[in-house]
């Protein structure tokens, strides 16, 4: 049976430990927050880990161990994805005994506000300053973080390596020019916000995710990160709804919801 468990978690693939985005979604938690663990040749990293997100490890089937994480990523400070951080490093390093991990964060999420307390900073191996347009390796796994995206704190998109396959994760941000060329891959994640556009609020509305997806035309299009407004008109509809009419493979991520890599 633990051989069983151990063989399930072996091999290439991204877990969505929660797909709630902003606010209310995250407070109702009606959707999960925990982010999202990427697994790949034997390297494993924990995306924006939010309220829940040592929970989700515990209850995910089979189970997931933060004491094997080599890396912590935080894409940025809001509470929907740095909660669980201080927590997330405590597990990372044996509870602060073993030096071991890497943690990526952009410069603001140890300023003002800063989000991982002074004292768990020592328990990494590494604490990493996420910079615009800067290359970092984690074993096999190497990514980029091509573009500061426009949004209320400093925040940085991911485009990962993956050997040939490459995988982008669209953070929130305001929709920019020119996100097509920073963010081109094979698979992308997108977190979409809002169903209708709302002017003047730095997130994603469904109609920029459809844009950014027609303009990179991935194999696959992941949304995630939803919002109240997107969930009342259910994801998984609407992803559906997508891959018939762009004609790409657009994907509703749900809690608890395991992609294989190829
Ligand atoms: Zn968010
Ligand atoms: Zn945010």
């Amino acid at each position: 049976m633990a051989e069983k468990k151990r063989l399930q978690n072996l091999g290439n693939w991204l877990k969505f430990l929660g797909t709630a985005g902003a606010r209310f979604v995250m407070i109702k938690q009606l959707r999960a927050s925990g982010g999202i663990w990427l697994s790949f040749s034997g390297s494993n990293i924990l995306i924006d880990p939010g309220p829940g997100s040592l929970v989700k490890c515990a209850l995910s089937r089979p189970k997931l161990d933060p004491s094997k994480l080599d890396a912590i990523i935080l894409t940025h400070k809001h509470l929907d994805h740095s909660n669980d951080i201080n927590v997330m490093i405590e597990a990372m390093t044996g509870g602060g005994f073993k030096k071991r991990g890497r943690v990526f964060l952009p410069l603001d999420a140890l300023d003002v506000d800063a989000v991982v307390l002074r004292h768990a900073r020592n328990f990494p191996e590494e604490i990493v300053i996420l910079k615009e347009n800067s290359q970092y390796e984690i074993g096999k796994i190497k990514f980029t973080t091509p573009k500061r995206q426009i949004h209320t704190v400093e925040t940085y998109g991911l485009k990962f390596k993956l050997n040939e396959t490459t995988l982008s994760l669209i953070t929130d941000t305001l929709y920019f020019k020119g996100i097509k060329d920073f963010y081109k891959a094979d698979i992308i994640i997108i977190n979409v916000v809002f169903y209708e556009p709302r002017p003047g609020v730095e997130h994603l509305s469904l109609q920029d995710a459809i844009t950014i997806i027609q303009e990179i035309n991935p194999k696959i299009a992941i949304l995630t990160h939803f919002g109240m407004t997107m969930l009342k008109a259910k994801p998984h509809d609407i992803a559906m709804r997508l891959t018939k009419e762009l004609g790409i493979n657009v994907i509703a991520a749900y809690d608890g919801m395991r992609f294989e890599l190829p």
